[in-house]
């Protein structure tokens, strides 16, 4: 993949990548990057790389990115973190939460419960129940671990949220048709503990618990949720910013709108976006209006209605590949979905993901080119 990339690079005249050396970061002053694009956020994910580093770092100069989200992984990688320094391209360390397949697999009993009673798991998409405090722990640890040694810029909190497979919701589905988590023994006594309401005796397995706490306490029982994922978030913040007083933290947050699905993204994922614009830097929603069924100028809609709530920085991730829908995401349609994606009150953009785009030569070019245009 890389050396097509290279070739079509190559074909555009790119200077940059024409004399490197191997996993020689190249000679450009520092910053520079975040200075172009008129001072937005240009960022891509990705989560693993085979293959040269400077070639990497290169193409990403070129194409005008300022801003990577990697995987722990791929930032403990050779001299990754050393040639983002010098190329001035800030590093955000992509920690998922409550998605740990490996956790729930050598301990089914972290399944977080829905509201039917059964594992909160779907597909791919799999959650650890939010109140068990061992679990927490350890997260919060093995975060502060990699901020002390990998020293990023920023922290991306991944699925920090309740579970629910968003990428599936399409726009006619209903709120009734999503699953609710998590009702779970743990989270039951937590919130009785927490709001003082009591679970009346007679009630018997968890669908039967799960339809008295929705019909009588629904509204306590949502905003118990999203203080749960608030708190969390709030001392993830803490905790790393007293390591890294300047770390950055970022939110990958469900791409609802307040009023989508009669309020989903409080009352399933738990994310009051208002609440976690206090501990966050930004807001990135996963605008992939494609998988979604919707058009690129939802992709602005979003960015607007997070906006509106948060009054920060909202950096929306826009899909570059198709993904779960057969029908082909057209260079066209990606321009569209870019320009959206750009417009003010947005804070810049996230590709999700760089592998994407780099297999895709024009939609490569329609990237940088439009980031050119950004800065004229
Ligand atoms: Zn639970």
């Amino acid at each position: 993949m890389m050396k097509k990339t290279l070739a079509v690079f190559l074909v555009l005249g790119s200077a940059a990548l024409a004399g490197g050396c191997r996993e020689k970061a190249p000679v450009e002053p520092p910053a520079a990057a975040a200075e172009k694009s008129a001072g937005l956020m240009i960022g891509v994910k990705i989560y693993a790389h085979e293959g040269s580093l400077s070639d990497l770092f290169a193409e990403w100069r070129s194409a005008g990115v300022n801003t990577v989200f990697v995987s722990p992984d791929l930032a403990d990688q050779g001299p990754f973190r050393e040639m983002a320094r010098k190329q001035g391209i800030s590093v955000f360390l992509i920690v998922p939460i409550f998605f740990n397949p490996e956790e729930l697999k050598k301990d089914p009993g972290l399944y977080a419960l829905t509201d039917r009673g059964g594992e909160a798991k779907d597909d791919w998409v799999e959650f650890v129940c939010p109140t068990r405090p061992d679990y927490l722990s350890r997260r919060r640890e093995w975060i502060k671990t990699l901020v002390r040694e990998l020293d990023p810029d920023g922290i991306s909190l991944d699925f920090i949220r309740y579970f629910v497979f968003w990428e599936m919701i399409y726009p006619e589905r209903t709120l009734g048709s999503i699953a609710n988590t998590c009702f779970d023994q743990s989270c039951l006594d937590q919130f009785q503990k927490d709001t003082g309401i009591a679970l009346p005796e007679g009630l018997s397995g968890t669908a039967d618990m799960a339809r008295w706490i929705m019909a009588e306490h629904g509204r306590e029982w949502t905003e118990w949720k999203c203080g749960v994922i608030t708190s969390l978030v709030r001392s993830i913040a803490d905790e790393v910013r007293a390591i890294r007083p300047k770390l950055r933290i970022n939110i990958h947050s469900v791409p609802w709108r307040e009023d989508d699905f009669g309020g989903a993204i409080k009352i399933i994922a738990g994310q009051d976006l208002a609440a976690l614009a206090g501990p966050a830097d930004l807001i990135s929603p996963m605008c992939y209006w494609h998988m979604l069924k919707r058009k690129p100028t939802w992709v602005h809609e979003v960015v607007e209605d997070v906006y509106s709530r948060t009054n920060g920085l909202v950096v929306p991730s826009i899909q570059v590949g198709n993904a779960y829908i057969g029908d082909p995401l057209s260079v066209g349609e990606f321009k569209e979905a870019l320009d959206e994606a750009l417009r003010p009150p947005s804070g810049g953009v996230v590709l999700w993901n760089w592998d994407a785009l780099a297999k895709e030569p024009e939609k490569k070019s329609a990237f940088a080119a439009r980031l050119k245009a950004l800065n004229r």
